[in-house]
């Protein structure tokens, strides 16, 4: 029996690692999933954004349309396929994040 560092209860410990229940061990994994996708939809809103401003700018100019390659660099660490189970919008992202890095 060990006892749960997030509500105190005891319970079997599958693992000698486990240091929390059952349900508070998928509670802990639902907030992850649910920050991971609330990175992920803000990177996406943030290349939308760098998008629609790139389709407004009138007199396009290649140099004004790079991004800073550290802020590509936390996109591509955000929408990684592996982090949001190989889904196709993460994996369209990330290529086109890639295409972004190569061509500046
Ligand atoms: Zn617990």
């Amino acid at each position: 029996m060990a006892s749960c560092t997030e509500c105190g209860n005891y319970f079997h410990a599958e693992y000698q690692w486990a240091k929390l229940c059952k349900p508070c061990y998928v509670a802990s994994k639902k907030n992850e999933l649910q920050d991971w996708m609330n990175r992920a939809f803000m990177a996406e809103a943030a290349l939308r954004r760098q998008r629609q401003s790139t389709a407004q700018a009138p007199a396009f100019a290649p140099a004004s349309a790079a991004m800073d390659p550290h802020f590509i660099r936390q996109l591509l660490q955000l929408c990684h396929p592996d982090k949001h189970a190989g889904s196709a919008l993460a994996n369209e992202v990330t290529q086109s994040l890639l295409k972004m890095r190569k061509t500046q």
